[in-house]
């Protein structure tokens, strides 16, 4: 009688705990992203630079950003920042130290595992030697032409000998989840980087739309390839479930919640 009884109250434990390790499994896999934004800084910069067809004609409010995304037991970057006091000055950036700012999320540059370039141009790659763990991804043509025409001595050395790095051509496939893509518009291989999550698709811009206005309709001022960059803006406007994370707007701050006056939580 008495082990009938206790047989029943094991059977009913193993049910609380099969219950309690599913809802736990759920949400953890529910949980496996988490998506920032970081701004390192803030200035203006000519609308005649931002848009193709420049109908403001003087300087706009213009920031300076990353993203950072935790995913599974992965840390990805989504360009550098840089660390370069006299284009700091020369653009007069009201200026935070990116690797300052990863510590309100308690990443030091050690713990990246993967950085993605969007392009090479000094805001998007200058500190692309200081993470010694990440294995880097940049598309073929834009590393080649960064290389033929760079003077920046320490990050061509750092390109030149490198078993870290990833070249694509078209696409990469990063963690069967981040689809990285050479538009070509910005610069001669710029990429973006495509990810879906709860039937949303996030795209981040690099700099084929340096706002979330040049998405909506509006050609960017500095390009390699206009007609790719206007077939990349057409190809965001088709879509309606897409969410644009650009890198020097400013606005990303108004539409999701923030961790400080720096960091934005995208998801
Ligand atoms: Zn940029």
């Amino acid at each position: 009688m008495l082990k009938k009884k206790y047989k029943k109250i094991f059977y009913l434990l193993l049910l609380i705990f099969l219950f309690t390790f599913s809802v736990v499994l759920f949400f953890l896999n529910n949980k496996k992203i988490e998506v920032y934004g970081i701004k390192y800084g803030d200035s203006f910069y000519h609308s005649k630079n931002i848009y193709y067809e420049d109908k403001f004609g003087k300087p706009l409010p213009f920031s300076w950003m990353f993203y950072v995304i935790k995913y599974k037991n992965k840390i990805i970057l989504i360009d550098t920042g840089f660390n370069n006091e006299a284009l700091v000055e020369s653009l007069a950036i009201d200026y935070r130290d990116p690797f300052y700012l990863l510590s309100f999320l308690n990443i030091n540059s050690d713990k990246i595992t993967d950085l993605i370039l969007t392009h090479s141009h000094f805001d998007h790659i200058g500190n692309a030697d200081k993470f010694k763990n990440a294995k880097i991804y940049i598309q073929r043509e834009e590393l080649e032409h960064f290389k033929k025409n760079s003077k920046d001595k320490k990050l061509l050395n750092f390109f030149e000998n490198n078993d870290k790095l990833v070249l694509f051509d078209d696409y990469y496939n990063l963690y069967n989840f981040f689809e990285i893509k050479k538009i070509g518009g910005h610069t001669i291989g710029s990429s973006i980087v495509l990810f879906k999550h709860n039937n949303i698709e996030y795209v981040i811009t690099g700099d084929e739309c340096y706002l979330i206005d040049n998405c909506d309709g509006n050609p960017i001022g500095t390009y390699y390839n206009i007609k790719k960059n206007r077939d990349f803006i057409s190809w965001v406007k088709e879509n309606e479930n897409i969410r644009i994370l650009p890198l020097h707007d400013n606005k990303i701050f108004n539409i999701y919640p923030v961790v400080n006056n720096f960091i934005a939580k995208i998801i």
